[in-house]
């Protein structure tokens, strides 16, 4: 049989792609939305160090949003056509679930939908930037490790959006464009929590759950500040204060949600809620942040190395080894 190219997965450039899309409704949607992606990398691009340039995006055609990858090693963010498409469901759910006038738009007309795009692509692009291929091959993949990968990629992400936001509404408070932030991205991130409801708490063997990707990226907010330092053990009362407004408006979210969704039986708790009591004492996260506790160093130097400084697995070994930094004990038994 013959291929039908109007249905094949091709792999575009954003021109290419949009002039291939007849609708013209649709064409106009989806340039608006893929018109974002210039000045997020501008961000980016202000506030770290890049040596092999920031990953460019293409745009599979006719592919279901979870097809969204990295191709790390020639430096693209190949976004599904999907990805879009459910992007822009995010928004029309948020409209019909809270209503258009209580989202502020910040960024104009389908900034949700904008906004769910700018979190795929900088976390895909983080993994990038930050060389997380090569902190693999030095520490091994095992869960801990894939998982503050994640963890690194999400916290990136969530700090740049929040710049971004501010570096366009520099009139507005710290704590007004969190709850913004918030209000935003909360129905991007929430599919991945119903897409994890068989998933234990502690996450899979590649990823953290939805849940605790939600309470982080609140946690991360939170501890942003523009005057003080970072405050990653919440040791100032704005930060504590930052993080009580911030889950406030998760936990509204969520009721709204719930209330909306087809989930009206009550006996089941809330995945969001009731993560946020199991992992009270930290049981679910404090391993996977005690696990980027070690490896952020390794991330940042190898960061700031070009790829050709870090060709093959010898030279990834002996950078990791001139950092010092332990690898598990289940690598190190390896060599
Ligand atoms: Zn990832």
């Amino acid at each position: 049989m013959m291929p039908d190219p109007e249905n094949q997965r091709q792999r575009l450039p954003i021109e290419t792609f949009l002039n291939s899309i007849e609708d013209s409704q649709k064409k106009k949607t989806y340039s608006y939305l893929l018109s974002t992606i210039e000045p997020l990398k501008s961000i980016i691009k202000s506030r770290w160090y890049i040596p092999d340039g920031i990953p460019n995006v293409y745009i599979i055609k006719n592919a279901s949003a979870e097809e969204t990858e990295l191709r790390d090693f020639i430096n693209q963010v190949q976004i599904a056509e999907g990805l879009l498409q459910r992007c822009i469901e995010c928004e029309q759910q948020a409209t019909q679930t809270i209503g258009q006038s209580q989202i502020p738009r910040t960024l104009g007309k389908l900034s949700i939908a904008k906004i769910s795009l700018m979190w795929a692509y900088a976390h895909e692009a983080f993994h990038y930037i930050r060389r997380h291929d090569l902190v693999e091959k030095h520490f091994g993949n095992d869960p801990s490790t894939r998982h503050a990968l994640e963890y690194d990629a999400d916290l990136c992400s969530a700090v740049t959006i929040y710049r971004y936001l501010q570096h366009y509404s520099s009139n507005k408070s710290a704590l007004y464009l969190k709850k913004t932030l918030v209000q935003h991205l909360f129905w991007f991130l929430r599919i991945e929590v119903d897409r994890n409801i068989n998933m234990p708490m502690q996450g899979s063997e590649t990823h953290p759950h939805g849940a605790a990707r939600l309470w982080d990226f609140i946690g991360k907010l939170a501890m942003s500040h523009d005057l003080i330092e970072p405050d990653p053990n919440f040791a100032t009362p704005i930060t504590r204060s930052h993080f009580n407004e911030l889950s406030q408006v998760l936990i509204d979210l969520e009721w709204r949600y719930l209330e909306r969704s087809d989930i009206k039986n009550c006996d089941n708790l809330s995945p969001i809620a009731s993560f946020a009591i199991e992992n009270r004492e930290l049981r679910y996260t404090s391993a996977r942040h005690a696990r980027w506790d070690e490896i952020s160093p390794l991330i940042s130097s190898f960061s700031s190395l070009r790829r050709n400084m870090v060709s093959n697995d010898q030279s990834i070994s002996f950078l990791g080894d001139i950092f010092s930094l332990p690898r598990k004990s289940s690598t190190q038994s390896i060599t």
